[in-house]
């Protein structure tokens, strides 16, 4: 859950920000699966209060195997 108060002033406005040009962040057992890292920023004092990835599950160990089941299940006409 994210968060809804900001700790260092309590400000409770967000806003998502990626840096420009983006970062994208790797894991060294995964080198080739990089995703966008996101912060969540408080609007009043600016603090970035949490950084962030939108698809953790591209980390785990089944995850590839899962996008080929998908994308079988595509081609053949199979919902999965
Ligand atoms: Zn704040």
């Amino acid at each position: 859950m994210a968060l809804e108060v900001c700790p260092f002033c309590g400000g409770t406005e967000f806003v998502e920000a990626s840096s420009v040009p983006i970062t994208d962040l790797t894991v060294s057992r995964y080198p080739f699966r990089s995703q966008k890292l996101f912060h969540q920023v408080c609007i009043s004092c600016g603090s970035v209060v949490r950084a962030y990835v939108k698809q953790p599950e591209m980390w785990t160990k089944d995850w590839a195997k899962e996008q080929r089941t998908k994308e079988w299940n595509r081609l053949t006409g199979k919902e999965s």
